[in-house]
């Protein structure tokens, strides 16, 4: 029995002298103290089995000597083990010197009794069970006492600290200060349970290697897997997100509150349900189908649908083999509203709420890929002007006329239509060819002009059209083409729907070839000037307007309605305008220096000239530079010119005139500058439309307005210029109604210079 009894000792002696050195490897703040306890314990147990195993007396004495003391030192070990693991760390360092002592004076105790006996004698015994003889303690002496009481303290501060901490400790961590106290009171009742057992082997021996065993896992290992995996289970539960955890045979292990909700199961009772989701969930799906997959699904929470991407994923252990699953539902309806906001205001104008540029662009892509085959036009509109609407009436009417052609594009938009706004009054619509009615934008139209009620500006609409034939096309060249119908009405507003057709597409290329070639024509000088005379009333000629003509190699004297109006579209008329002017300074230069110093010279501005030209730099500059009068440069501006960006306009005019310079508003009356504007703007001349000639001819109303035009000038003290002035009849009315000047076919068509010179030089002559 003994035998049997040091053998069990020993081999667990053994085990945690191993484990001692194995668990050098374990990083944690306690393994050290844990290793302490390891040694202690298995010196502990060696001492006892060789005090129960030796024959001699003496020998026993010491061994038991040696069992009690190291018994303190193993107490010692373990309150440092608890001290260290509940982190009560106690600064009391007058009570570890006293159990240092203590400890260490019972130690000397304990060898001393081997000769004196003061603590205890040892006694043959038989053993309780299978009389065996062996050496027990006998004749307790009041020193064992004091053994006893040193071990006691030093167990009850470690119960102590042990239950101070398991009390202080949150619920959740509480257990893993519990299980090593528990360990401990299990010893604590074996050793006690012993010291009532007389002659027996002292099984609490075999308990000290057990709890040193028991606290290494408790504390090092066991314990926080189990926090871990709580703590996992509350931020699983807290999580946005549902969740349910199913194990191999499809039980449901775990399901969060928002899974619940999700899939509308109470909590209570809520694995029936879960399980029978998941059965359903999987019924159809063979085995092999079961694989990681993530969708998007739509849940109604409150009364309010949310957008849920779901996520199923096995679970697979080390060898790669199926345990379980599980189901994430995560909420991403703010995202997606977000992502969705973005795309929205990528795609849409904010003003009128319908498709910009990207989305029309986007959108009709995609229609013309679901169907290619059948036939639809691309439409797109431009409003004469429209910078006049804000300029007149305000950008809040502006606005309101853009919303309202969005709203009436949205009413009469039919299935398989797709309509945007462009860019400022440009809308596109992309139709059926069966649903595209010409009468429709006629309507359009009236509806329209109803919406700025003015005397002076009437709204006009050109809409092109381009039949797609090649529905490859970019969707911004279709939309090119029906934009270059709308540029061939110029200013005829009866026609309102113009076609894309070859004669366009021919123009375009025309357009295209002018473009390449024009580089080439001012460097070689291509360009020349023409200049139609300006007669005064008595017939006296008082120099003419400059107008420029393309003397192109192949095509011969090109007339400038053939090109002006590409390169005003393609950007390219500053630098012809600026080569026109300077080819008129050099002439007036020329005129002073033959003594013909006199004449003037008018030359034109395009609107689009004061976007990319410094117009008072430039005209200074050139005055300066060829020494001539300012006021022999006259400069012709539309009344578009000014009406766009009035502001500025009017300073600039003023600065000119301030220079020295006359300015003249060409082409007046065409435009939608009402008679009192002349009130406002800094001008010398104002050269009558001819377009109101023409007209004259037919109706008093013309004749009236005319009239109007020319004392309201007058009164204003500014010079008349007739122009287009073809007959005698033209001339006598005109004369008559006060205008100044005269410029027409009936008094020369522009002339080379040379021609001119040779009139003025004639008509010199012939006075
Ligand atoms: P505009 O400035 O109104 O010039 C007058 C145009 O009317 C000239 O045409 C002239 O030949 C024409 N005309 C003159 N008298 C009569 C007449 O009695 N009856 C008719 N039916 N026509 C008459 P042109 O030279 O073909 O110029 C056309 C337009 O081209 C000009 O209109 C002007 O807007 C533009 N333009 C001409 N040269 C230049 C230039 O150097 N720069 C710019 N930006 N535009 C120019
Ligand atoms: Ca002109
Ligand atoms: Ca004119």
């Amino acid at each position: 029995m003994i035998e049997v009894f040091a053998g069990v000792c020993l081999s667990l002696a053994l085990t945690l002298m191993i484990g001692m050195i194995l668990l050098k490897k374990v990083k944690n703040a306690v393994t050290p103290s844990v290793r302490y306890l390891f040694a202690m314990a298995a010196i502990t147990i060696v001492s006892y089995v060789t005090a129960v195993v030796v024959q001699d007396q003496r020998a026993a004495t010491l061994a038991y000597g040696l069992y009690f003391a190291f018994t303190d030192w193993l107490v010692i070990v373990l309150l440092l083990y608890a001290e260290k693991y509940t982190e009560i760390v106690r600064k009391n360092r007058v009570g570890k010197i006293l159990i240092y002592a203590g400890a260490l004076l019972d130690t000397v105790s304990m060898v001393v009794n081997v000769f004196t006996h003061h603590v205890f004698k040892v006694e043959q015994t038989e053993l309780l069970i299978g009389g065996e003889s062996y050496f027990a303690v006998a004749d307790k002496r009041p020193m064992y006492r004091v053994h006893l009481a040193i071990v006691y303290t030093l167990v009850v501060l470690v119960l102590v600290l042990l239950i101070v901490k398991v009390r202080q400790t949150l619920k959740l961590y509480r257990r893993k200060y519990r299980m090593v106290l528990y360990s401990f009171v299990c010893v604590l009742v074996l050793n006690v349970g012993y010291r009532f057992t007389k002659f027996t082997l002292d099984i609490s021996v075999i308990a000290y290697s057990l709890i040193a065993i028991a606290v290494c896992y408790f504390s090092l290992f066991y314990v926080p897997k189990i926090i871990v995996v709580r703590l996992l289970s509350f931020v699983v539960r807290e999580m946005e997100g549902g969740i349910m955890c199913f194990d191999l045979e499809g039980k449901c292990v775990y399901a969060n509150q928002m899974a619940c909700r999700l899939l509308q199961v109470a909590e209570k009772g809520k694995n029936g349900s879960m399980e029978r989701f998941f059965a359903e969930w999987l019924a159809g799906k063979q085995a092999g189908e079961l694989e990681d997959r993530t969708w998007h699904e739509e849940y109604t929470i409150e009364g309010e649908v949310r957008y849920f991407e779901s996520k199923f994923r096995r679970l697979l252990d080390e060898d790669k083999n199926y345990v379980g699953c599980y189901f994430l539902m995560q909420d991403r309806t703010e995202e997606l509203r977000k992502i969705e906001y973005e795309r929205y205001r990528a795609t849409h104008d904010e003003l009128t709420g319908i498709y910009n540029k990207t989305g029309f662009y986007e959108a009709v892509r995609e229609k013309l890929n679901q169907e290619p085959e059948r036939r639809r036009y691309m439409i797109c509109s431009d409003i004469k002007d429209f910078k006049l609407v804000n300029e007149l009436f305000g950008l809040e009417q502006g606005d309101r006329v853009l919303k309202r052609i969005a709203e009436i594009l949205g009413r009469e938009a039919l299935e398989g239509s797709v309509y945007g706004r462009l860019s400022g009054d440009r809308f596109a619509i992309c139709l059926y060819e069966e649903n595209f009615r010409e009468w429709l934008f006629n309507d359009y139209i009236k509806e329209l002009a109803t919406m700025v009620p003015s005397a002076v500006y009437r709204m006009h609409i050109h809409v092109g059209v381009y039949p797609i034939t090649e529905p490859d096309l970019e969707v911004s060249v279709m939309c090119d083409r029906a934009h270059l119908a709308v540029q061939t009405v110029k200013d005829d507003y009866q026609k309102i729907v113009v076609y894309y057709d070859d004669a366009i597409s021919d123009a375009m290329q025309h357009e295209r070839k002018l473009i390449g070639e024009f580089d080439t024509a001012i460097s070689e000088g291509q360009f020349t000037i023409f200049v139609q005379p300006q007669v005064a009333r008595t017939g006296e000629l008082l120099g003419g307007e400059a107008l420029v003509r393309w003397n192109h190699p192949q095509r011969g004297m090109v007339p400038p309605g053939d090109f002006i109006p590409v390169f005003e579209r393609t950007g390219f008329i500053h630098k012809l305008d600026r080569y026109v002017w300077e080819l008129a300074c050099a002439q007036l230069k020329r005129w002073k220096e033959q003594g013909k110093g006199h004449l003037h010279l008018s030359v034109n501005i395009s609107p689009k000239d004061f976007y990319n030209v410094d117009i008072y730099e430039t005209f200074t500059g050139l005055v300066e530079k060829y020494q001539i009068d300012p006021k022999k440069l006259k400069l012709e501006i539309t009344e578009t010119a000014i009406m766009e960006g009035l502001k500025q306009q009017l300073s600039l005019l003023e600065r000119l005139r301030a220079y020295g310079f006359e300015i003249e508003i060409d082409d007046f009356g065409s435009g939608y500058s009402s008679l009192n504007t002349l009130k406002d703007i800094a001008v010398d001349v104002v050269k009558l439309d001819m377009g109101f000639l023409s007209k004259t001819e037919h109706g008093d109303r013309s004749k009236t307005i005319m009239n109007a035009m020319i004392s309201m000038s007058k009164q204003l003290g500014l010079t008349v210029v007739a122009e287009g002035v073809e007959t005698e009849e033209q001339v006598a009315y005109l004369t008559n109604a006060g205008c100044d000047i005269f410029q027409g076919y009936y008094f020369s068509k522009p002339l080379k210079v040379s021609d001119f010179e040779a009139k003025y030089e004639s008509e010199l002559s012939a006075r």
